[in-house]
């Protein structure tokens, strides 16, 4: 059982040698034991079995060409994701039962490696939508190595899937940790302060920069505790731990509404739903888990 973040549990073997080789491609399309996860407008067809949600697979060819070779699963099955025209309204009969949901939502009671999977597709497919010209020259791209590069039609230049680093801190000092919540956020949504990281930044460099520009908090020792791949559209979400080296919070109000200092007890209460102001991020997000690693850790 994976009680990790959600869309950290990839199970499929990338199998990368086979996305240079068109005809071993070509050839696992064709497999009888291939599937697809198919996408319209980034949602994923899923279905409802009883309260969990898993995703509606269809045979390659029923939504249009596979797009992006995912990997093999463990019985050496191939399993590929494909985008419908996201202008036209998808077929019903696609898949009887079935519907497109966002990943987000789906994801909270779906199985954590088939959720995984789901999230791959979803940022690869993403990044298939939103770049389909050169940035260099501008001329149209076309999809290669199995839908993991886009090659310029004019210039020639390789483009690569983009994953955007974002740290997200578990920032701790004498038994208290610090949470925010921004300013379009839920009533009594609290979690770790998080930002996108810049070019030439260390991890640390990033969570400083981070702590000081949000909360005025000044950062000591950092160090990775985990990470969770964020699908809406391409985030890894980098989990740190970071002792404070001073208390006071002076918030940056276009970051965030509210900072403040919560203790073990109080950080309990909001897992209990008993906390009077805040309560904890959902068991998606890896804030979730930083913070069930904290409480454990005491
Ligand atoms: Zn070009």
């Amino acid at each position: 059982m994976h009680d990790g973040p959600a869309f950290a549990a990839y199970p499929l073997d990338r199998a990368e040698p086979s996305r240079r080789d068109d005809a071993a491609l070509a050839a696992l399309a064709a497999r009888p034991d291939a599937r697809v996860a198919a996408f319209w407008r980034l949602k994923p067809l899923v279905r409802d079995e009883g309260g969990v949600v898993a995703p509606a697979w269809l045979e390659v060819g029923r939504a249009g060409p596979p797009a992006v070779f995912l990997g093999l699963d463990a019985d050496g099955a191939p399993v590929f994701a494909a985008a419908l025209d996201p202008a036209a309204e998808p077929q019903s009969e696609l898949a009887p039962g079935a519907r497109f949901m966002e990943l987000r939502e789906a994801a909270g009671t779906m199985d954590a490696a088939l959720a995984s999977i789901l999230a791959a597709g979803r940022s690869v497919l993403a990044w298939h939508a939103s770049h389909g010209f050169c940035a260099k020259c501008g001329a149209a791209s076309a999809p290669a190595l199995g839908g993991w590069k886009r090659v310029c039609s004019v210039c020639g230049t390789e483009h690569f899937p983009r994953v955007d680093p974002v740290v997200i801190m578990l920032i701790v000092r004498d038994g208290r940790v610090l949470l925010g919540r921004g300013p379009t956020w839920p009533e009594r949504a609290y979690s770790c302060l998080a930002g996108f990281m810049e070019p030439g930044e260390t991890l640390a460099d990033a969570a400083r920069r981070e702590a000081k520009e949000e909360t005025g908090v000044v950062l000591g020792e950092v160090g990775f505790l985990m990470s969770q791949p964020w699908p809406f559209p391409s985030q890894i979400m980098l989990g740190l731990r970071a002792e404070a080296l001073t208390e006071e919070i002076t918030i940056d109000p276009h970051e965030l509404a509210d900072a403040r200092w919560f203790t073990r007890g109080e950080v309990e209460a909001m897992f209990a739903g008993t906390h009077a102001l805040a309560r904890t991020p959902p068991p998606v997000a890896v804030a979730h888990h930083l913070l069930r690693w904290w409480l454990a850790e005491g």
